[in-house]
């Protein structure tokens, strides 16, 4: 898996401390710095281990998506750190972590990123009737080579590849 070059890498760490020290200030309470891996996959730009109290980076969004990642992606995943320990288990966008969001990074509590993803595993867009479903390449090609079906899991219809994508 490709690294983030020791610039971006360290570029990352800082924001990630940042951000602690101003929940810190904040809260008027300490965190431990988290262990940050740049191993997240797929589409997903990051991720929280809340009892690992891990931070996930994914490596491709990352080199194509500094500038959000900074601004907002950070922040996003290291209010899931924060709602934890001040909040225990809570719902993963809920309340407690849009206050976090909104109050201590200033943030809309935006659940949906806009990355540029064209770098990533692309998807294929599939029917059944009820809604559109987006397949990886892997289902799409299991699909296509006969050797997989799918179902909609809501109206339990075959997919089949859209007509407009
Ligand atoms: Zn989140
Ligand atoms: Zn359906």
């Amino acid at each position: 898996m490709n690294q983030p070059n020791q610039t971006l890498r360290q570029q990352v760490l800082d924001r990630v401390a940042d951000c602690f020290s101003l929940a810190a200030q904040k809260l008027d309470r300490e965190f431990a710095p988290p262990v940050v891996h740049f191993n997240q996959r797929g589409r997903i730009a990051g991720s929280a281990w809340l009892e690992r109290w891990e931070l996930r980076f994914n490596p491709v969004l990352l080199a194509d998506n500094e500038a959000e990642f900074m601004a907002e992606i950070i922040p996003h995943e290291v209010a899931h750190l924060v709602a934890f320990a001040c909040f225990g288990r809570v719902k993963p966008h809920g309340r407690e972590w849009q206050s976090i969001m909104l109050s201590i990074f200033g943030l809309q509590p935006r659940t949906r990123h806009r990355l540029n993803t064209a770098k990533v595993a692309p998807t294929f867009a599939y029917d059944c009737g009820c809604r559109q479903h987006r397949l990886s390449l892997r289902r799409h090609n299991n699909i296509q080579r006969g050797k997989q079906r799918y179902q909609c899991l809501h109206c339990n219809k075959l997919l089949s590849l859209s007509k407009i994508s």
